[in-house]
């Protein structure tokens, strides 16, 4: 399913759409990491200027992710509220709007996913502060290690004193 805007059929007022496409259209590679299992709403309005189309309104749909930290999926609900994109005519030809809406919308996910972003089923991501953590046990460790060594140093040289 596609929604195609034709210059030539457009109203004087502008048009109104909404409405759901369909999974497909996000044509997402099944090795990729972004998966969606929710249709690409959308809730617009159209004018036509001179050589344009003005396309104003919101489009949303649920996307499941990988946590770049923890690698662990999570979904993530996001919505554009102020979708505001000019497509430009060529030649009155019609234009389907349902690319730019896909582009735009997998151009508005985050880049670097993290669990913290996830706004279905909120969670902590497992590995937060992991990386900290064993910074500070590693250090922790040699600290002991070294203190164990000098004491250990100083009981041999007083059971040398002591002989
Ligand atoms: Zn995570």
């Amino acid at each position: 399913m596609h929604l195609n805007l034709d210059p030539r059929g457009m109203p004087p007022d502008g048009l109104h759409l909404e409405g759901k496409l369909p999974i497909a259209v996000f044509d997402l590679n099944k090795d990729d990491n972004i998966k969606t299992n929710s249709p690409l709403n959308y809730c617009l309005d159209v004018q036509k200027d001179d050589d344009e189309f003005i396309v104003t309104g919101s489009i949303s749909s649920t996307f499941d992710l990988e946590c770049g930290r923890c690698a662990e999926r999570f979904l993530l609900h996001l919505e554009i509220a102020d979708y505001n994109q000019e497509i430009p005519i060529e030649n009155e030809q019609p234009i389907d709007l349902t690319t730019t809406l896909r582009e735009d919308i997998i151009l508005a996910l985050p880049t670097y996913p993290r669990c913290e972003m996830g706004n279905i089923s909120p969670r902590k991501c497992p590995a937060e502060g992991m990386f900290d953590q064993l910074q500070e046990q590693s250090s922790d460790e040699l600290h002991k290690d070294v203190d164990g060594k000098v004491w250990g140093a100083l009981d041999q040289l007083n059971n040398l004193k002591r002989n």
